[in-house]
């Protein structure tokens, strides 16, 4: 019936209808790994080595049309315009807060919406990206959580985010860091992300340092160790609690892996050396933010090599929590730096924008 309807149009309709079909059809060359690319060469005889030429015009030079490829020949490059599309990130909103950092909302193909978030501190310049749209994993701290899940991020996605940050700096700004912080967990969307490491790291990539790259986990535990052997990137571990029963609270995952697992784990990460895994803790008023507490911390994480990033939390609009006084905050970092533990207070940044992962978003959504 809807065939019927299309062919008693104009006769242009048909035409453009079959191409929207085929554009939709075109796969993404930023969804292909390196390998990939090379497999679709050798498919039609082509040379594998081009691979790496494509491989470093998508991702090193971040080119938007395959015409641009000038060091490969015409065939090739009609054939791989034949086959593929190149995505262009599509910026829907930026907020920008008066210490520097920018929040950026993208809009994907399928209308959904993503956060990133550009940091600046003395010495770097850090882009936070999501992994997925939304959280499956609800914790109470936590705005996207409270969104709930839509979808795994493609690779694709992931890499559009460093692109779209990246062309809102001037062309002496450089982002130096990246951390899988935004929405979303990580470990949840591994195999999507697990590529998006390697591009980020590869020279002919995006051409991170891999000490420059952490990847930031809520705790699921069976992944972390396969991170570990896969890559050499940072790992991340969003603890907020030394106990099961403030943890079962704050995060629910914990239920699955507990704490004892999910330590497990991180002892048996194969951190690089001289890497230490960073425990970040956010602080919550007369939830997490004991002398106690902090005690429980020190024998928590005894045998691990790792620094810790105290993070008081930073409230928004239907958050039950609220932010610790100050002087609760430096004797919870005095216990620990007593036992001789690397203590670092983060300061929450872009408090005047909507700075916590997914209030943008949310925003939008009403
Ligand atoms: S803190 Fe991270 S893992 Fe937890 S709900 Fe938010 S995005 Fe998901």
């Amino acid at each position: 019936m809807f065939l019927d309807l299309l062919l008693r149009q104009p006769c242009y309709v048909l035409p453009a209808f079959l191409y929207l079909c085929y554009l939709l059809a075109m796969q993404n060359i930023k969804d292909f790994t390196l390998k990939e690319i090379e497999q679709w060469l050798v498919s039609f005889e082509e040379k594998s080595y081009k691979a790496l030429q494509i491989f470093a015009w998508v991702f090193n030079r971040g080119v938007g049309s395959f015409d641009e490829m000038t060091d490969l020949s015409k065939e090739l490059r009609e054939k791989l315009k034949e086959t593929f599309s190149i995505s262009k990130p599509k910026i829907f909103a930026i907020e920008k807060s008066k210490d520097g950092t920018k929040k950026l909302l993208l809009e994907l193909e399928d209308k959904n919406y993503i956060e990133c978030v550009l940091i600046p501190e003395e010495d770097r310049l850090t882009l936070c990206i999501s992994s997925q749209v939304g959280c499956p994993l609800d914790c109470g701290f936590c705005m996207t959580g409270k969104s709930g899940f839509v979808r795994n991020l493609k690779l694709s996605e992931m890499a559009d985010q460093v692109f779209a940050a990246q062309g809102v700096l001037s062309d002496n700004h450089k982002i130096t860091n990246l951390v899988l912080m935004g929405m979303g967990e990580p470990l949840l969307n591994y195999e999507e992300v697990i590529k998006f490491l390697n591009i980020a790291i590869h020279q002919k990539g995006l051409g991170f340092a891999p000490r420059r790259v952490t990847v930031s986990t809520s705790g699921v535990a069976p992944m972390i160790e396969r991170l570990g052997r896969e890559t050499k990137v940072n790992l991340a571990v969003s603890l907020n609690a030394a106990t099961d029963e403030i943890r079962n609270r704050l995060m629910p995952i914990n239920k699955k892996y507990p704490l004892q697992i999910l330590l497990d784990a991180c002892r048996k990460y194969p951190a690089v050396r001289n890497r230490h895994i960073t425990f970040e803790y956010i602080m919550m008023q007369d939830v997490n933010d004991s002398i106690k507490d902090a005690e429980r911390l020190v024998e928590l994480l005894k045998g691990i090599r790792c620094k810790i990033n105290l993070i008081p939390f930073n409230p928004f609009p239907i958050s039950e929590f609220k932010r610790p006084p100050e002087k609760t905050i430096l004797n919870f970092q005095k216990v620990l730096l007593d036992n001789n533990y690397v203590v670092i207070i983060r300061a929450s940044k872009g408090q005047d924008i909507s700075a916590e992962c997914g209030q943008l978003r949310g925003k939008l959504q009403g």
